[in-house]
């Protein structure tokens, strides 16, 4: 190696895979080259990296300058600019670019496409690679302004593949693994992540938003990609009807012969299944009975939690009228303090061309693009402006659901389209039922 890195070596002790163990491999790999690669970038990238992180270490600040917009022809986002701020030092990474590119719908990939991902990226990039991003994206980390242009074309060409978001745009989309592979789906998660990105190309290449948009799209309440914490528009798949109850099944738990939670522990022994403390006590509306023979939900309160279903899934399953709600707001912190999404929607069907949803995010936008400041999140704009602002650009009918608490300022407005018969005849129909 190129440097000595006693301060990164630390960070190869412990049980935990290492980053710094990952770049040392594919420097040693670079350095052999076993398979002749005529390297596009400077052969010794990750040595330089190595040193420039442990300069950083010591120095206890970051070497990597910000500034500077580097992208592909035609896109404002999917490219991260990085520059170090001392090149003569680590010329191997005096710049050394992040790319984004689009993960497949729930992460599917065959081998191939992996292979040509990584065949691209030994050869134009530093050969190392973030499986995946926090928003979803495969992270190629750096490579060189040159190569930005020749990458993009054979993902594109070759791969039939795109960049994905980054800036102040529509954020690559991500979905749970959906009906490909899970019971609990309510919708097709892949297939409306896949069509709504594809209608909002443009939102998602050209950067036209006060700050990031991230669309998310869970299959069920159990939230696999998290939509309800970590996307201002998040669809989690639910249902309107009854959970279906087989009662010889859940007997069968009870009596010991189906092992509940589908056999995942997480490292506790449960003992004897105990559909009481286990079940029963733990649905948190506290819409469950069991007599010794019969269980029985009083739906209308269930909340679609999924604890019961994941719990005893051979006995209980989703209900037949399937669709999804809709939160909007979360986000992490960065002005304000992280937040969960708001329920704005309940129930909407989420069927194909998805016209239902694509209304209500677009009167989003339609808003948030008039209304919010600069670096200003979704969420952000509906605790300035509030919850209601958003019911009425979405044409959302208050309902109960969407007070966080109760009214506490005694000053009531209310604006004339909001009385039945206008402000004139509620003021001569409080006359008479006033007048003596
Ligand atoms: Fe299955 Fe629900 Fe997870 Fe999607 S979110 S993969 S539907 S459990
Ligand atoms: Fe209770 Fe949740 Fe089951 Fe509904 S899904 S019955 S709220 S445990």
């Amino acid at each position: 190696m190129k440097f000595e890195t006693p301060l990164l070596d630390q960070l190869e002790q412990g049980p935990w895979p290492s980053v710094v163990s990952d770049i040392k491999q594919e420097a040693a790999h670079r350095a052999a080259n076993p398979d002749g690669l005529d390297y596009q970038i400077p052969q010794d990238c990750c040595e330089d990296l190595l040193g420039l992180l442990e300069l950083s270490y010591k120095d206890m600040e970051t070497h990597w300058k910000h500034g500077g917009i580097v992208g592909v022809f035609g896109y404002g986002g999917g490219v991260i600019g990085r520059y170090c701020d001392q090149p003569e030092m680590f010329p191997g990474v005096a710049h050394f670019h992040t790319m984004r590119v689009a993960q497949p719908s729930g992460k599917f990939y065959s081998t191939k496409f992996l292979r040509q991902l990584c065949d691209i990226w030994d050869l134009r990039g530093s050969g190392l690679t973030n499986m995946h991003g926090s928003t979803g994206d495969i992270v190629l980390i750096g490579t060189t302004t040159p190569q930005l242009e020749e990458v993009f074309y054979q993902l594109t060409h070759e791969m039939n593949n795109d960049l994905g978001g980054s800036g102040s745009n529509l954020r690559t989309p991500a979905a749970c693994m959906g009906m490909s592979r899970c019971e609990y789906a309510c919708y097709n998660t892949q297939d409306v992540c896949y069509q709504l990105t594809e209608d909002y190309q443009d939102e998602l290449h050209r950067p036209a938003f006060p700050y990031k948009f991230k669309f998310k799209f869970d299959g069920c309440p159990n939230g696999c990609v998290c939509a309800m914490a970590r996307s201002d528009f998040a669809v989690v798949g639910t249902w309107r009807d009854d959970i279906k109850i087989d009662q010889d099944a859940v007997k069968a738990y009870v009596g010991g012969e189906f092992t509940p939670n589908a056999g995942a522990h997480s490292g506790r022994d449960w003992g004897k299944f105990d559909i009481q403390a286990e079940v029963i006590d733990r649905c948190p509306s506290h819409c469950m009975s069991w007599d010794g023979q019969k269980l029985t939900i009083d739906n209308a309160n269930c909340v679609r939690c999924m604890h019961c279903i994941d719990t005893m899934p051979r006995a209980l399953h989703i209900g037949d009228d399937r669709g999804a709600s809709v939160l909007c707001g979360a986000k992490a912190p960065v002005v304000d303090g992280a937040q969960m999404g708001s329920l704005l929607v309940p129930f909407v069907k989420v069927e194909q061309p998805y016209d239902e949803l694509k209304e209500i995010i677009e009167n989003i936008w339609d808003w948030w693009i008039e209304e919010g400041k600069n670096r200003e999140r979704l969420g952000e704009l509906m605790k300035r402006a509030s919850f209601q602002k958003l019911l009425e650009v979405t044409n959302t009918e208050a309902q109960a659901f969407h007070v966080k608490e109760p009214r506490n300022n005694p000053y009531i407005f209310f604006k004339e389209d909001e009385v039945p018969g206008g402000f004139k005849r509620d003021l001569a129909d409080y006359r008479s039922r006033h007048q003596r």
